[in-house]
């Protein structure tokens, strides 16, 4: 299938980011988000991409003007999707919030729309019959900072049609993302499968007092080439997040209060959320 035009819907964080570098690789993007409050945010948030973009991949000011002039803004949704051949979803993670959006999706995008979410947590099987399409959805998963750190996780659930997920491993190299295709759902995909218990591992040798967070870093750093250590990507991470989930599971996993407790006592109490206030583990 042939994508030219793209809707993103729900211009947030990573909505923003997705909308602007698919139209920075050509295409036509519709933005779509609830009211004009969210849409002038967007505007405003896409409008500062063209500098990052031209600091970080040394882009031309025409190729960053170019990309701009290729979005529209939209609070219609009927509008916004009819005749694109792709929608990717950025709206809360909030399993209701989705599936009410794809109820209301599915009955206003042409039949053969694929449709795509950035869900982080929610597995797609989750939402598939919400969409009234299960064959033309999938995960199409990005990181923050999309332009810079450019992969893609494309996970298809049983019920995806291969052609389709084809179309959007291939859509995801054209958008300039490395892509990932994941053949079967799992949950966390395959960067925080790997990644999570990493980090968890790294924080119970520094709460039990087997080794302070500079040694672990230069353990893993120096034994397996990596540029920078678990305690490092936690202040890029920002600390709240692994402090929300240690918290999470501290109910049924007395360990992981203890986590929890360092991380506040130590860090979030003071200030040092990582490298966002420029102190966490390390000083910026
Ligand atoms: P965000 O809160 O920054 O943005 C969400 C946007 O959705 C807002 O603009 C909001 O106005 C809009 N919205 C709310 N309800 C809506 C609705 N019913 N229909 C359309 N738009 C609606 O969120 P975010 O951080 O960009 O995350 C969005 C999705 O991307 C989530 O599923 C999240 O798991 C995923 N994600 C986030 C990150 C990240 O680092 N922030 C990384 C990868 C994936």
């Amino acid at each position: 299938m042939d994508i030219k035009t793209v809707t993103v819907c729900g211009s947030g964080v990573l909505g923003s980011q997705i909308a602007y570098q698919t139209a920075f690789h050509g295409f036509d993007v519709r933005v779509y988000d609830i009211n004009d409050a969210a849409i002038e945010k967007a505007r405003a948030t896409v409008g500062k991409l063209p500098g990052r973009y031209q600091q970080d991949l040394q882009a031309t000011p025409e190729q960053t003007q170019a990309a701009l002039e290729r979005l529209t803004f939209h609070t219609d949704l009927a509008s916004a999707v009819q005749g694109a051949q792709l929608v990717i979803e950025a709206i809360p993670e909030n399993i209701d919030i989705k599936r009410e959006f794809y109820t209301r999706l599915g009955q206003v995008a042409d039949p053969d729309t694929i449709f795509a979410t950035n869900s982080s947590t929610l597995l797609p099987s989750a939402i598939m019959d919400a969409t009234g399409r299960p064959d033309r959805f999938l995960a199409l998963h990005f990181a923050n900072e999309i332009w810079k750190f450019n992969t893609a996780e494309i996970m298809r659930t049983p019920q995806t049609d291969d052609a389709v997920f084809s179309t959007v491993v291939a859509f995801a190299g054209h958008i300039g993302m490395v892509a990932l295709p994941l053949h079967k759902e799992q949950p966390g995909y395959i960067l925080n499968t790997l990644l999570v218990p990493l980090l968890g591992a790294a924080l119970e040798l520094v709460v039990k007092g087997i080794a302070d967070p500079q040694t672990v870093d230069k353990t893993w750093m120096i034994a397996t080439g990596a540029p920078t250590g678990p305690f490092g990507i936690l202040d890029v991470i920002g600390l709240t997040t692994p402090y929300n989930i240690n918290l999470a599971a501290a109910k049924g996993d007395p360990k992981r209060a203890v986590v929890a407790q360092y991380l506040k006592e130590n860090y979030i109490d003071k200030g040092k959320m990582g490298t966002a206030t420029g102190e966490g583990f390390y000083k910026y």
